[in-house]
């Protein structure tokens, strides 16, 4: 038993188990065969000391993020600014050294840039991420963020005087040597800014599709202040924002000043769960999984799922309708026209081909962020007959 990154404890429970045909990121050209013969298996277990959630060890789902070029410009939050006044407000100043964990492609260095920020560095595993964003003027590292990197970058260029990590640490294998890495790059009096998924978030609302092959860690507040801790860093402000239909957790952390180090970070921010509710969190997700087996086992053919990406195929993955549905829709070029990997392939449609031409059967409202994508399919086939089937309506949530 590999001890808890957060707390060293060493008494997990099981969270959720589930299966899923292929890792996240996988779409068949036609005629293309499926990637698995057999599905793989998500395991996930909870600290019952601290409450973390982790791939169980044995199962993680381990990526070679260096060959990775998925990017994240798109997903830059409409709370960013928010982010980039903060630094300000704890003294980070225009010529500052400002590293990136985890910079993917550069879009939040170019947003620092924009906001006057002079003196950045990215530390970005994917040679082709790292590679573009560099071509855009930034100043890179093609490496994963570890201890040694930091030290490196603090020979070479001097400690820094913030640190950010957005969306990385939930990614990483050992979080505890992360968080290290992060607080060992810091001048003292220095600021880490993390970002991270909220668990609370999914686990209150049981959104299983939330659950993802790429996500070795799960935090809610006090189990991610509390690693902070662990590495010498003290909490001054953390936040929860929703983003679309997800929620994120904010976190800032200062490297202390002087002698004596910061001692245990305060939680600025309580969880909203218990670890009872961790306890109940697959027995609520298989009986609600099992109503809608039944209700779309009782629909009319064929069954139409939107959206197909990662969220789609885990939602449809976890909850055994994997080999329920007929078609997918989706109008991201790297999927239409091409078959999602579920238990057959499933072909994938853009919205106006489906929209002219299917006449029957039953639309599973699964494009979660987009309510308004599904309000435009359904009103448009609605006249023809074609049903509608909104997944979590009828969840149960505590
Ligand atoms: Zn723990």
């Amino acid at each position: 038993m590999a001890a808890c990154g957060v707390c060293g404890g060493a008494r997990f429970a099981a969270f959720f188990e589930a299966r899923e045909w292929s890792s996240s990121g996988r779409y068949l050209r036609p005629g293309e065969p499926a990637p698995n013969a057999e599905p793989i298996a998500i395991a996930l277990e909870y600290c019952q000391d601290c409450g973390l959630i982790r791939q169980q060890p044995g199962h993680e789902v381990r990526l070679d993020y260096s060959g990775i070029e998925r990017d994240t410009a798109k997903q830059l939050p409409d709370y960013s600014q928010r982010i980039l006044a903060s630094l300000a407000d704890f003294g980070v100043g225009p010529h500052d050294l400002i590293v990136e964990a985890g910079a993917n492609d550069g879009t939040f260095l170019k947003a620092l840039r924009d906001g006057a920020y002079r003196n950045l560095i990215g530390v970005e595993p994917s040679r082709r991420l790292a590679a573009r964003a560099s071509a855009a003027g930034l100043t890179m590292r093609n490496s994963y963020f570890g201890v040694t990197v930091a030290g490196d970058l603090a020979r070479e260029h001097g400690a820094a005087r913030a640190v950010i990590c957005r969306h990385t640490l939930e990614n990483v294998p050992d979080i505890r040597a992360m968080m290290q890495g992060l607080a060992s790059v810091l001048a003292p009096g220095g600021l880490a800014f993390i970002e991270v998924p909220d668990a609370d978030w999914i686990i209150a609302n049981l959104f299983a599709h939330e659950i993802w092959d790429e996500h070795i860690s799960y935090f809610r507040a006090s189990s991610l202040a509390r690693l902070a801790a662990g590495a010498g860093l003290s909490a001054v402000r953390m936040e929860r924002v929703r983003f679309r239909d997800t929620c994120n957790l904010l976190f800032w952390a200062v490297r202390p000043d002087g002698e004596g180090g910061g001692g245990p970070a305060a939680d600025r921010l309580c969880d909203t769960t218990s670890l009872a509710d961790f306890g109940t969190f697959q027995a609520r997700w298989d009986a609600f999984a099992a109503r809608l087996r039944s209700a779309v086992a009782a629909a009319a053919r064929p069954i139409i799922a939107i959206g197909a990406s990662h969220i789609q195929l885990n939602f449809l993955n976890f909850s055994g309708l994997d080999g329920s549905v007929d078609l997918m829709i989706d109008d991201d070029p790297v999927k239409a026209g091409h078959f999602a990997p579920l238990a057959s392939p499933v072909p994938i449609r853009a919205t106006p081909d489906v929209l002219a031409s299917v006449r029957a059967g039953t639309i599973l409202h699964t494009a979660f962020p987009y309510p308004a994508w599904e309000d435009r399919i359904r009103a448009s086939l609605a006249p023809h007959g074609v049903a509608s089937i909104k997944p979590y309506a009828s969840r149960p949530t505590n």
